[in-house]
């Protein structure tokens, strides 16, 4: 670290400290300090200018390093062989040359302070890698996932800092080439640091700082929580910041979206936080400039929340094979019909899209009237939604 990096880190902390010290927490030490927001700022403009160039091969190792660094001046322990933050992703080798790096994932690990728990696990993700650059200019990816990656590395700052430490052991994870068929996290579970049958919950967060279709929902989507016992339970007993209201989603209706396909995959519980795909989702517009900040420090504060409690529970999550879809779901799906119906001429939707939108909220409000969800019902609604996600955004 040089000395300009030391002086913008101990700056920052000073700002996050002080305003932290307005709400008193400071003073009792704690473990429950709410999220910086000006930390999360620093993260996501840095990973969304200009010199990572939308962090793609080459500026996404640039990211990895940046990231690396932040593990390092947080003091937190590499997770990976050798004593390294570092797990390097080759390609085939072609001949007797050695294979070629495709990808870099990072990660760190705290410790947990129970020692008849600190061998248990809870994983925190996100990726670092985004587009590069195409024919319109440089993707710069500040949603997409800068906003989540930031939101690592502050939980990875408000854990190592809590007082008392997490029971078990928690594992901070940002992901390369999720663009490149959630190569990193593939990676990542054939070659496990530690084995994952040891792994309680995989939180994995893409994309905090926008809205589904830039709508006003005020929420975070949550998926997966079917498929873990307690999982609905966890989430309920965490209080949440009025804007950013954690909405359940069945991960059923959107499939494999981002790096926690491969634990889902592997029967392994797991958490997928969003809020959804903006209007610049994949676009050059997806930039700093354009992020909620208030939104990410809300969310990060929440899903700390859902880290400290799962690292800290006496029992953990077990896989749910088959999961019931429940009217909580059905309330979400509804929510975001009613308001895309509202910007049905704002979007100049189409005759199309419009049929999809206005027989999903029937179907919908028909399910929650009559209070249970028949097995057709769950099938059509499911179809439903995943069209009209895929056809509307
Ligand atoms: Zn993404």
């Amino acid at each position: 670290m040089t000395f300009i990096q030391s002086f913008r880190l101990k700056t920052f902390l000073l700002v996050c400290l002080t305003l932290n010290g307005l709400t008193g927490a400071v003073a009792t030490g704690g473990d429950r300090l709410p999220a910086c927001r000006e930390t999360i700022e620093r993260h996501i403009r840095e990973l969304a200018s200009e010199k990572y160039q939308g962090r793609r091969g080459p500026f996404a190792a640039m990211a990895a390093e940046y990231i690396q660094r932040e593990f390092q001046e947080l003091e937190l322990n590499p997770l990976f062989a050798g004593n390294s933050y570092l797990q390097t992703i080759p390609g085939l080798s072609e001949g007797d040359e050695p294979p070629r790096t495709l990808g870099t994932n990072v990660g760190a690990i705290l410790p947990g302070s129970d020692p008849a728990l600190a061998e248990e696990y809870v994983l925190i993700a996100a990726h670092h890698d985004h587009l590069g650059r195409g024919g319109g200019g440089i993707f710069h990816g500040a949603d997409d996932n800068a906003s989540g990656v930031a939101m690592v590395l502050e939980v990875a700052r408000l854990l190592k800092s809590a007082d008392p430490s997490p029971r078990r052991s928690v594992i901070f994870v940002s992901f390369d080439l999720e663009e490149h068929l959630l190569f990193g996290s593939r990676w990542f579970t054939a070659h496990p640091p530690i084995p994952l049958e040891r792994l309680r919950l995989v939180l994995v967060a893409d994309m905090l700082g926008r809205s589904l279709g830039d709508l006003p929902l005020n929420s975070v989507f949550l998926f997966g929580a079917e498929h873990g016992t307690g999982l609905r339970e966890l989430l309920a007993g965490i209080d949440s910041e009025p804007n950013t209201r954690p909405l359940l989603l069945n991960s059923e209706f959107v499939g494999t979206r981002s790096d926690y396909g491969p634990f889902r995959d592997r029967q392994i519980p797991f958490l997928f936080a969003s809020t959804g795909q903006s209007r610049d989702y994949h676009s050059i517009r997806d930039t700093a400039d354009h992020i909620n900040y208030q939104q990410v420090r809300e969310i990060t504060t929440f899903l700390r929340e859902v880290v400290r409690h799962a690292a800290n529970a006496d029992s953990s999550p077990e896989w749910i094979p088959d999961p019931e879809l429940t009217l909580d779901e059905v309330t979400t799906v509804l929510k975001i019909v009613e308001k895309i119906d509202q910007q049905a001429d704002n979007w100049k939707l189409t005759t199309v899209q419009r049929l999809f939108v206005t027989q999903t909220r029937q179907r919908a409000k028909r399910i929650l009237q009559q209070q249970t969800i028949s097995p057709e019902d769950r099938r059509w609604l499911t179809r439903s939604t995943q069209m009209m996600l895929l056809t509307v955004f």
